[in-house]
């Protein structure tokens, strides 16, 4: 047994039993992976004690929606790529267009999951399609992950800008499906001790009724959470209402996905958003008295133009809202600035959502989506997942509301120390487990081959700078 005490901490941000409140001057102690103190002048023995005085000490952050294996990649190709015909979506495009080899993903996983730690992540949901070795990479990591291996009935194809096709094959959808609960349940039984799994068919439209009825039978039955995309996009809107006469929320309601345990990634285009101009007003109201959850991950749809039209709109309706960073950077900081920024604009109101609200989203919010009561909070007897930010940097000066100052301005550039489980995972801002240099330069060849062989997948066979210019021109 190994008991850590973080001394004097000048701020810490505390789990009150309903809400976390400042508190200064506190000793928070943890005896392997569990918080065993949080409050003044802890009297037990300690092994290792950390000076507290120019600290504030947070719950580590809960990352519900993430790909860390393929996102990387996509920096510099994917900001400011979309298609008009597709509402300014670049999902379909891009997907078709541009294929990452597994070396790419190795790198790129590594690259995510670096700038996870970082930026004071301590539990993700890993949103992938598996190489061999994820989970080992996961515990290695020193995450807490949620191993989420997608699966599909259908595969998306095109052969003009306007309508998403599908090859449909049934077996395949199965046969992944099957993988996918085998991995789940290697995770759940992983030495380890920190990986757990999520049911995760990949998109509501691209799984046929069957394979997404036994998913959801297959989270229920084991008690695991269950995620999909799902309102992600128009088009997507479009075709399932076209396809069901419903909204997507609707069908995801009538097949049995909502409840809680279930998370929606990222239920954008819901009947009410202006965009859509679709004149019933349920969807909230079904999402809300189901349970289920929603990972909200403003900034790749912010890129198109796109907003989730206020987050203090779901919040009021009662949802657990968690948040997500659905692609480069993974910064759950700026993520959350983002997220409250947005939600502001888009409502035209300050008052829509606090900082608390999405301080809450990103600890406390994604651990109820998780089905946890002991992450996202330093209380006694929640798990030691603590993040240290360095009050005297000066990205924090003046530090007179912690909080502010690392959501708006600092963001990972004022994380100093990151526990997991009750072991160090990043000290003085280094992260101690991955090797972030080496693998961002994997990355970049790797993305040179993605590029490269661009035209054999893009349905027009147009080479990677026609599909996605740079910023200027070159010359
Ligand atoms: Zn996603």
């Amino acid at each position: 047994m190994t008991t850590t005490c973080i001394r004097s901490a000048a701020w810490a941000a505390c789990w009150d039993g309903a809400r976390h409140v400042y508190r200064h001057d506190v000793d928070i102690a943890f005896t392997d992976d569990a918080i065993v103190h949080v409050g003044p002048g802890f009297a037990g023995d300690v092994d290792i004690e950390v000076d507290g005085r120019a600290r504030f000490v947070m719950p580590g952050l809960i990352d519900i929606h993430s790909h860390p294996m393929t996102e990387p990649a996509q920096k510099g190709v994917r900001e400011e790529h979309g298609v008009a015909a597709m509402y300014g979506s670049s999902l379909y495009e891009r997907s078709v267009a541009f294929h990452l080899d597994e070396d790419g993903r190795r790198a790129g996983i590594e690259v995510a999951y670096a700038e996870l730690l970082a930026s004071g992540v301590t539990t993700l949901a890993d949103l992938s399609s598996p190489f061999d070795g994820w989970l080992d990479f996961h515990a290695q990591s020193g995450m807490r992950v949620y191993a989420a291996p997608g699966y599909a009935t259908a595969l998306w194809r095109l052969e003009n800008d306007q309508e998403i096709l599908f090859d449909w094959n049934e077996g395949r959808g199965r046969q992944q499906f099957e993988a996918a609960l085998k991995l789940i349940a290697e995770a759940e039984n992983h030495p380890c001790g920190r990986l757990r799994g999520i049911v995760y068919p990949a998109q509501i439209e691209t799984c046929s009724e069957d394979l997404l009825r036994d998913s959801i039978a297959a989270a229920r039955d084991a008690a695991r959470p269950f995620t999909t995309h799902i309102a992600q996009s128009v088009p997507e809107f479009l075709l399932i209402t076209r396809k069901h006469g419903k909204t997507p929320i609707e069908y995801a309601a009538e097949l049995g996905l909502l409840g809680p345990g279930t998370i929606l990634g990222h239920a954008i285009f819901i009947d009410q958003h202006s965009w859509l101009h679709w004149s019933t007003r349920r969807d909230l109201g079904l999402i809300a008295d189901s349970g289920s959850s929603v990972a909200h991950c403003p900034t790749p749809f912010s890129r198109y133009g796109q907003t989730l039209e206020d987050l203090g709109r779901y919040i009021r309706a009662g949802i657990t809202m968690g948040i997500g960073t659905d692609c480069s950077p993974h910064n759950m900081l700026e993520e959350m600035r983002t997220a409250a920024i947005l939600a502001r604009v888009t409502a035209g109101d300050l008052e829509t959502v606090s900082t608390a609200d999405v301080f809450h989203a990103a600890t406390v919010g994604g651990a109820t989506a998780l089905g946890r009561d002991d992450l996202g909070r330093l209380a006694p007897g929640a798990k030691a997942d603590i993040v240290l930010v360095d009050l005297a940097d000066v990205t924090m000066q003046p530090a007179r509301d912690p909080l502010r100052s690392l959501i708006y301005t600092a963001a990972e550039r004022a994380v100093r120390d990151v526990y997991i489980d009750g072991r160090q995972v990043v000290a003085d801002g280094k992260v101690l487990t991955l090797d972030r240099a080496d693998a961002a330069g994997r990355l970049a060849e790797a993305q040179a081959r993605m590029l490269s062989a661009t035209p054999q997948h893009d349905w027009q066979g147009r080479a990677a700078e026609e599909v996605s210019p740079l910023s200027l021109p070159v010359g």
